[in-house]
């Protein structure tokens, strides 16, 4: 159990059309984020992770390893910088050189700031190669900070020039067994977003700047979105591109979105200039087949925000809410208070930490039990619990205002139980198996 009191969360008030410290406000998840102290902006394009959104992104994390799970994916950590001569070799340093973060060491030897890791990878493949068919499809991912020098840095965590992002790599002796590792990677994908009960939509792409034979991106309607996707009223179809549907013809609708994820398969792009190889029965050492599929992690919290919530209350998705409970106590001096006071409160909180695991009491109990309830509403934890008038009643019942509803369920504590066992299960089994 966490008592409110003593969570570092700097909340900020800001006048209409002010600037914060190098960052304007531009759309509604940069300023419910700032607001509600979960970020702080450093420069322009990079922000300090407060405790309260760095729990939702460990809990967004823990997700993706569990689903990742599922392909046998095995986690690594790559060094954030990056040889410049491997992207010198792929040829992208030409390509995207205005882009990178470069640095050089004191023996002036040049790195980069990766904002990915296709080349890393690959050089990680030479050096260890060639490796045997046995041990394909070899899929190995990470999750760390990558860096991108923005030209125009904006909409806080939605295009920022640090973010940390998932990239998972899958190496194959063939375009076969890429394309059905591809299709695997791609139900996880599916799996995640369905437990994070987001509308994102898989839409075919170009292959851009990465290069390869096939790509996916994976969008996420939101009107503060840079991207733009159209979905066909009829069929349900989904493009990048708007007009007539290719499918049936029908005019599509088009919407703003936000690009959470990107899938490709990558071909020899990659392996083949930096001499990452297999050997397969049948020939001599051969360029692996690459696959690779990045998710957006501190976008993807921050186009969640920007597409469930309102302008003045954040709405998580239920799975990586900061707390999925907090508990609020009588007002100091009421009633309530001298018989359900600070010892009772806390006793119930205790016993709901236990089936929930996380709970937060919110121990600031000189302010009215209305107030302390509109600021969690504003925050957006799930399940807020109230111990108000008739947690004096013989057995007490407590108010439960469930996934942001509007009125409660009046419980006494053991339905309350009940329900939260429900409610928390319904999450953990979807993402264990
Ligand atoms: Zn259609």
């Amino acid at each position: 159990m966490r008592l409110l009191s003593q969570i570092f969360q700097p909340i900020i008030i800001i006048p209409k059309g002010a600037k914060i410290k190098n960052t304007e406000i531009t759309c509604k998840s940069q300023k419910l984020l700032l607001e509600c102290g979960l970020i702080r902006p450093t420069s322009a394009g990079f922000f300090t992770i407060l405790p309260l959104a760095r729990r939702a992104i460990t809990k967004l994390e823990d997700l993706i390893h569990k689903c990742l799970k599922d392909v046998n994916a095995q986690r690594i950590s790559l060094p954030c910088l990056t040889s410049s001569r491997l992207w010198e070799r792929s040829g992208r340093l030409e390509d995207v050189g205005s882009e990178l973060f470069q640095v050089e060491d004191r023996h002036d030897k040049r790195y980069l700031l990766a904002p990915t890791h296709e080349e890393a990878v690959a050089d990680l493949m030479a050096d260890v190669g060639p490796i045997s068919y046995k041990q394909l499809p070899l899929l190995i991912y990470q999750i760390t900070n990558k860096y991108r020098d923005e030209l125009r840095p904006k909409h806080g965590l939605l295009r920022s020039r640090e973010f940390q992002m998932m990239d998972l790599y899958g190496f194959h002796t063939d375009q076969k067994c890429a394309e059905n590792t591809y299709n695997n990677v791609n139900n996880v994908y599916k799996k995640l977003f369905k437990i994070l009960n987001l509308p994102v939509y898989r839409v075919v792409a170009p292959s851009g700047d990465m290069g390869g034979t096939l790509s996916h991106e994976w969008q996420l309607p939101a009107t503060a979105g840079e991207d733009s996707i159209a979905i066909c009223p009829s069929c349900s179809h989904t493009s990048l591109t708007s007009g007539k549907c290719s499918e049936c013809g029908k005019e599509t609708d088009v919407c703003g979105s936000v690009e959470v994820g990107h899938t490709f398969i990558l071909g020899t792009k990659y392996s083949e200039p930096l001499q990452a190889k297999c050997i397969t029965q049948a020939s001599n050492p051969t360029p692996l087949i690459m696959s690779c599929y990045g998710i957006g992690i501190t976008r993807l919290l921050a186009a969640s925000i920007e597409a469930l919530s309102t302008d003045s209350c954040i709405r998580w998705p239920a799975a990586i809410a900061p707390f999925s409970t907090i508990v609020i106590g009588p007002k100091e001096g009421s009633k309530e208070w001298s018989l359900h006071g600070i010892q009772a409160t806390q006793g119930v909180a205790r016993c709901i930490g236990d089936v929930v695991g996380d709970v937060l009491l919110d121990d600031r109990h000189t302010l009215t039990i209305g107030k302390r309830m509109m600021m969690a509403d504003r925050m957006g934890y799930p399940n807020i619990i109230v111990c108000g008038r008739n947690s004096i009643e013989n057995p007490p019942k407590y108010e439960l205002y469930a996934n942001n509803a509007k009125t409660p369920l009046l419980l006494d504590m053991n339905e309350l139980m009940q329900f939260l066992r429900n409610d928390s299960s319904n999450n953990v089994v979807e993402c264990a198996n």
